[in-house]
């Protein structure tokens, strides 16, 4: 799989109007990586859109995709605001555009945006679907992921034969971990270590409720991913993309800060991992067929099958 970052930005983008900060002002006059917009992904392999913040339409025009699939992580403006660019893929494709909501997002969705009339003027099919239950799109198996949260939030796995990916773009905090190894993780950022901050933070702050900090991050998915990309990169941290590039690189080369249209690339791996990475997954597979009505048991096979694969 190569997931392309379409969108790097947070809630808000950079350079945002009117805003005079270090940040925007650098990405009006340099533009490149300094430039963010709303937060989205697409998937080549699925031609999947995942998320259409205010910038979808310039997201796919600026890398010629016409993507026939669609998916929804949340109500937010940065994540559905530009939910009419539906309606130019459908014109221009002249059938409608498939998209798969989980049942419990629709109704948030349905009320801020104007998916219904997308429906109802022929340019949408909408499938609603069950959270955790698994769809196939083009050979990609996608799989929504609930957050622990109130609000209907989901992230979406990514599985097919020979890769994995996540791809969590906000709230991340809020959701548990999968099981089992990954080839690409794209998560919301982390708060950055204080000495690289260009402000301070105080201890009671709520943020250090709501983010990893950026220790935490590393640590949650070190050995549990080849390449851990970190998106949904907030105008208000301040940070230039070569700060946040120094950050990165006190992890290690498998650490990256997004910008937008950045490619994932797989690391290549030796053979022998692959192969175990190959037989995981053969048994995931099976767990999954063996216990597809009973999620408990499911859930508590692949728990022990990936405390198994860490063990080596
Ligand atoms: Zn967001
Ligand atoms: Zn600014």
């Amino acid at each position: 799989m190569r997931p392309l970052i379409l969108g790097s930005a947070g809630s808000q983008p950079t350079p945002k109007a009117g805003c005079t900060c270090r940040l925007c002002t650098l990405a009006r006059e340099q533009g490149g990586r300094a430039r963010r917009t709303g937060p989205s992904l697409y998937l080549p392999e699925a031609e999947l859109l995942v998320d259409t913040p205010e910038e979808a339409n310039l997201q796919l025009t600026a890398h010629g995709l016409t993507p026939r699939h669609v998916v929804w992580t949340h109500a937010h403006p940065d994540h559905a605001a530009g939910m009419r660019v539906v309606q130019f893929l459908a014109q221009s494709a002249n059938r409608p555009v498939q998209g798969w909501v989980p049942r419990p997002l629709y109704p948030v969705l349905a009320e801020r945006y104007p998916l219904e009339r997308l429906v109802d003027a022929g340019y949408l099919e909408l499938h609603l679907i069950a959270p955790s239950r698994p769809f196939d799109l083009g050979g990609v198996r996608v799989t929504p992921l609930a957050h622990g949260l109130e609000e209907p939030v989901f992230a979406y796995l990514f599985e097919t034969a020979s890769a994995r990916g996540l791809y969590a773009p906000d709230h991340v905090r809020s959701l548990p971990l999968p099981e089992g190894p990954f080839d690409w993780a794209v998560v919301q950022m982390p708060i950055p270590p204080l000495d690289a901050l260009p402000f301070e933070l105080p201890p009671n702050d709520e943020a250090w409720q709501a983010f990893y900090t950026f220790d935490q991050a590393v640590e949650a998915w070190r050995e549990r991913t080849r390449q851990l990309v970190f998106t949904h990169v907030y105008e208000s941290v301040g940070m230039t993309p070569e700060e946040l590039d120094a950050v990165a690189a006190r992890a290690g080369e498998w650490v990256a800060f997004a910008h937008d249209g950045m490619a994932v690339e797989s690391a290549a791996v030796p053979t022998p991992e692959l192969d175990r990475l190959e037989r995981f997954r053969a048994e995931q597979a099976r767990i999954e067929r063996a216990y597809a009505d009973d999620p408990k048991r499911m859930r508590a096979e692949l728990r022990r099958l990936w405390a198994r694969f860490k063990k080596g």
